[in-house]
């Protein structure tokens, strides 16, 4: 047959992978001669931790390679201790393997180590990319890093470098922005994960960073044309190859020349040529281009690619058939979440008979144990806990803040309505004032994240009366009295993650009927009204806006609320931009800088600026 014999060498005390002064790549090359082709197999397997964890013997006999937490899939325990304690135990069933090669584990570290109660919930990254600040997205990235590396996890499913192209998409909010330069730009997120990568990774302040989702899931086609009827989350890409290098591909060459990613996460999407014709998109996960052509050889990428979460049940065929496309096509771990065995089986079986190469295995463990040799896993399996105690900290936190601030986007102030004065009379109205789970948004906690006060942290309102003392508040916009100096009105969205947040699945860009007739209310009783929008994207605002004195666009900012306040009081000054161009209406979209007749309500990179 092609395979070789199973060497049975197993790893003694001297056997040169567990020699730290060699050069990693012959510790790989000597671990990889020691392996079985079910050792290599377990090694591109990535199971659930909810699957796994009432039966932790698994990771032994599956020899997994990785394990994540899905959005929410906390341990009971959701302290820095409780973590640490879950990740330690995997990790000894890990190191129970026969050649002892430890586990990665894998959390969505997507605005701060955002699934850990107590931790630095930072803005989600549209507004991070209203900052223009690509050292301040570093400056969280380090912050992050070093919070979720000192509970257990050494990996993240971050940076989302998509390009959002139609803000009806419910992932807008975990894009920098519209702009290719721009989400470019912001791949410093990368090095604050990753410092330069390589041995920096051994670091405790250091993760193994994901690019995600490669590539072109912001651009893809919503709405129904000739072609059919396309869903916009991990819907289809239709371009041409220059138009897709130009605005899908981009932050991916930065993110791997410039940056050294460790992983890229392959997306749930599909691309579909123009020029091959419409009616034929193939899904990234299946995609041999794109995946080997053009990122691994063209691109020069030499880490590996994590599939996301059981994309390739959506290559057309059965199960056997969808292994071997997209393992064939060079993806190199599997995030298998509930289906471990059967997809070590059903590889197996297609290695055995010679529909997969034994190279393309080779390759992909290689690629995998590169990464877990750099993070120095084989000296330091458990968790480094000696940066425990910043989780949360004063210091991170400040960072959070200076990040809220300067990604607050003032779209009109008219009359000097802003900045507010200590001395004013304020009336301060709407739910998202004061809902410290609403201002932080999806991937909070739980997957979808959740209203109420889910994690610790300062509201909106917290930091308005952190700085004036006659303020009142109402939720509901219950009687605003002509006797207050200005009216403060919270509008926006609440909290969802990926589709359920696409228009037309559920949702609308439209502002609630609620969130209209607070501002009716509001601005009308008192004469000077400001008008905050907590939200993951533009919200349509045209009729609404002629009312208003002052309106800012506040994204979702995180557990730092103080932030907010921090402009409004004018002790830091407005200077953010809108990373994404501001629709008319919710038909207007897709509406980005540089198309034809482009006439939003306001366009990318507007913003009033305020002297401090
Ligand atoms: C998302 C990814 C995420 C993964 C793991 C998927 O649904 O698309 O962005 O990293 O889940 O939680």
């Amino acid at each position: 047959s092609a395979i070789a014999a199973p060497p049975a060498l197993a790893g003694g005390p001297a056997a040169p992978y567990l020699n730290p002064r060699l050069p990693v790549s012959q510790r790989v090359a000597d671990l990889l001669g020691r392996m079985t082709l079910e050792e290599k197999v377990g090694q591109m397997t990535q199971a659930e931790r909810g699957a796994i964890d009432g039966d932790r013997s698994q990771i032994t006999s599956l020899n997994l390679g990785s394990v994540l937490s899905g959005g929410g899939s906390v341990p009971a325990d959701n302290t820095p201790a409780g973590w640490a304690d879950m990740v330690d135990d995997y990790q000894s069933h890990a190191l129970a393997t026969r050649l002892k090669i430890p586990l990665l584990y894998g959390v969505d570290s997507v605005h701060g180590h955002n699934n850990l109660v107590g931790a630095t919930v930072f803005p989600h990254n549209i507004a991070m990319g209203a900052t223009r600040d690509p050292g301040l997205v570093k400056r969280e990235e380090q912050i992050t890093a070093t919070e979720t590396r000192a509970t257990g996890p050494q990996w993240v499913f971050a940076a989302c470098v998509c390009v959002t192209r139609d803000v009806r998409w419910g992932r807008t909010y975990e894009s920098f922005g519209e702009d290719p330069g721009l989400v470019t730009s912001m791949t410093t997120a990368i090095e604050g994960f990753q410092g330069r990568g390589g041995r920096d990774l051994a670091d405790p302040k250091h993760v193994l960073a994901t690019a995600k989702h490669y590539a072109g899931d912001g651009d893809t086609r919503f709405g129904t044309s000739t072609s059919g009827t396309y869903t916009i989350d991990q819907g289809v890409t239709i371009t041409d190859r220059r138009t897709f290098a130009r605005i899908d591909l981009a932050p991916y060459v930065a993110a791997v020349r410039k940056r050294n990613v460790g992983s890229i996460m392959p997306s749930f999407s599909s691309v579909d040529w123009t020029e091959d014709g419409v009616g034929n998109p193939l899904k990234m996960s299946a995609h041999t281009e794109l995946l080997t052509d053009v990122l691994k050889k063209k691109i020069g990428f030499d880490g590996f690619l994590i599939s996301d979460w059981e994309a390739i049940h959506q290559i057309p065929g059965d199960y056997a058939t969808q292994v071997r496309t997209s393992v064939n096509a060079g993806m190199d771990m599997f995030m298998e979440p509930y289906s471990a065995p059967q997809f070590e089986q059903t590889l197996l079986a297609e290695v055995r008979a010679g529909r997969v190469p034994q190279s393309r295995i080779d390759d992909a463990v290689r690629r995998i144990l590169k990464a877990k040799f750099d993070l120095g896993l084989f000296e330091h399996p458990y968790t480094d806990r000696s940066n425990a105690g910043t989780i949360g900290s004063a210091a991170h936190r400040a960072v959070a803040r200076e990040a809220v601030a300067k990604s607050q986007v003032l779209l009109k102030n008219s009359g000097g309505a802003l900045p507010l004065r200590k001395s004013q009379k304020i009336y301060v109205a709407g739910a998202n004032a004061d809902d410290i789970g609403n201002q932080a948004g999806g991937w909070t906690v739980t997957w979808q994240g959740s209203s109420g006060n889910i994690i610790p942290g300062t509201t909106i309102l917290k930091g308005i009366q952190q700085n004036a003392s006659k303020v009142t508040y109402s939720a509901d916009a219950s009687a605003p009295t002509a006797g207050s100096d200005v009216g403060v009105v919270v509008i926006g969205e609440k909290p969802y993650a990926e589709g359920v947040g696409d228009v037309g699945n559920g949702h609308t860009l439209n502002l609630s009927d609620a969130d209209k007739a607070a501002i009716d209310k509001v601005c009308g009783a008192i004469r000077t009204c400001v008008v905050l929008d907590v939200a993951g994207r533009p919200q349509i605002i045209t009729d609404q806006l002629p009312k208003t004195d002052a309106f800012v666009m506040s994204w979702l900012p995180g557990s730092e609320g103080a932030g907010v306040a921090d402009v409004l009081f004018g002790k830091r000054p407005f200077t953010g931009k809108l990373p994404v161009s501001w629709p008319r209406s919710e038909a207007q979209e897709p509406v980005n800088v540089g198309d034809k007749g482009y006439d939003p309500l306001f366009p990318y990179g507007y913003g009033l600026r305020t002297r401090r």
